[in-house]
């Protein structure tokens, strides 16, 4: 029997073929948009064309590393020669994958399936290499799971210790450890790292950002539809930081509905194809001014600021930001959360808050419970919406969407009124 007639290899391939239909028909939805525009066309062919390690390799010309979560700080790989490659999934129809609990997180569970179809179910599993932050417990016992799946262990994992208590100085330090770690693991792999690649990286990854919060700026301003911001921000990863900022810095202003409601959208990540909820928010009329997804406003969580360019002031910087300033909920000392939504308040003019939870998603499900009876004590309007990647339950999240349109509107003719 040959290797592609292995049951692994059919399988692999029945779902590669699903998942490429879905992924064609959902760049044909967004094409097919009056917004659509031609500079769209750059993202939507990262998304559909390949977001796996050998064709992000091969675009790049850099071997990939595959990350999990948005802690891993991109610009120490890039510094190694290397490619950061945040893996993450979107597709309904893996949920068949076989030895995967039934309620694991849809989005790693998506992830998995991926990384399993693009690697014949382990089968001349080549594997990569891999940074995984302790975050949340999926992400911890993704490898585990992953061994199961692919019946053999992932090759190469950089456990990247993340201090959960972040406020404490031996958590600050513990990280900043961390980062000399990594910086060995990827010169195990890539090239040595100085302190001049890594303040190229930095200088890269700084105009990334100042391009991501332009189009966030946009949106907020009303005129870059919020469905479009989102796939181009989760198309970060798949291709250079020069070359995906040079499109991103082409996408212009165009003019969207000016008359929905305007709300923040917090919560669970959410990756192409699976736009299910921003597209039922803009069809209940609620408009998506700002957000905190880590897939979307969160990528990277600002420019590395640092005044001291050796090789340990620019780690330290490094450090720092991806530490300090990340606001993922599974730290223990995590006001900035709350805050962030306060603060954003001012510029970004809007009334309720749309809070997003991934089934089986525990860091979010659990931090949603706390910041309603905060947000609603400070007078905004805040639904919970629990879902997964199927689209059996879209008619009821319309439904609730619809009646929150009408309170979120109230509220704010209520604020006007009260001006
Ligand atoms: S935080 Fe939530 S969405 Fe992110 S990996 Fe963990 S369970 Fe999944």
């Amino acid at each position: 029997m040959t290797m592609d007639n292995t049951p692994g290899k059919r399988l692999a391939k029945r779902l590669s073929d699903r998942v490429h239909a879905e992924l064609a028909r959902a760049a044909e939805t967004l094409r097919n948009r009056p917004d659509y525009s031609r500079v769209y066309d750059y993202f939507l062919e990262l998304v559909v064309k390949g977001c796996d390690s050998k064709a992000v390799a091969s675009r790049t010309g850099r071997k990939a590393i595959n990350m999990l979560c948005v802690q891993v700080p991109p610009e120490l790989i890039h510094a190694a020669g290397l490619q950061p490659l945040k893996i993450c999934g979107g597709s309904s129809l893996n949920f068949s994958l076989p030895e995967t609990p039934a309620l694991m997180c849809p989005m790693l569970k998506a992830s998995m399936a991926a990384v399993s179809i693009n690697e014949g179910f382990g089968l001349g599993f080549s594997g990569g290499d891999w940074v995984i932050p302790t975050t949340c417990d999926w992400v911890v016992k993704f490898p585990e799971i992953a061994s199961r799946v692919w019946r053999r262990p992932m090759p190469r994992v950089f456990w990247l210790e993340l201090p959960h208590l972040r406020e404490r100085p031996y958590g600050a330090q513990r990280w900043l450890e961390e980062m000399f770690r990594l910086k060995d693991f990827l010169e195990s792999i890539g090239e040595k790292i100085t302190g001049k690649s890594l303040s190229q990286s930095v200088a890269l990854y700084a105009r990334a950002w100042r391009a991501m919060n332009r189009l966030a700026d946009m949106r907020r301003d009303g005129t870059l539809p919020p469905v479009w911001l989102m796939l181009i921000m989760g198309t970060f990863f798949l291709d250079s930081p020069e070359r995906w900022t040079e499109a991103a810095e082409n996408v212009t202003p165009s003019p969207v509905r000016d008359s929905a409601v305007r709300v923040f959208l917090a919560g669970s990540p959410i990756f192409f194809p699976n736009l299910k909820l921003p597209l039922l928010l803009e069809e209940a009329g609620l408009y998506v001014a700002a957000d905190d997804l880590c897939s979307s406003e969160r990528v990277i969580p600002g420019a590395v600021i640092c005044h001291d360019t050796s090789e340990y002031g620019v780690i330290s910087a490094i450090a720092e930001r991806y530490h300090g300033a990340c606001l993922c909920p599974t730290f223990i000392d995590n006001d900035r959360r709350i805050n962030n939504i306060l603060g954003r308040k001012k510029d970004a003019r809007f009334n309720g808050v749309v809070f997003h939870v991934l089934k089986g998603c525990h860091p979010y499900d659990i931090e949603s419970l706390a910041l309603e009876g905060e947000l609603k004590r400070r007078g905004f309007r805040f639904i919970r919406l629990e879902t997964d990647y199927t689209p059996e339950d879209n008619r009821n999240l319309f439904t609730r969407l619809e009646a929150f349109h009408n309170t979120a509107r109230d509220g704010a003719h209520e604020r006007q009124d009260r001006a």
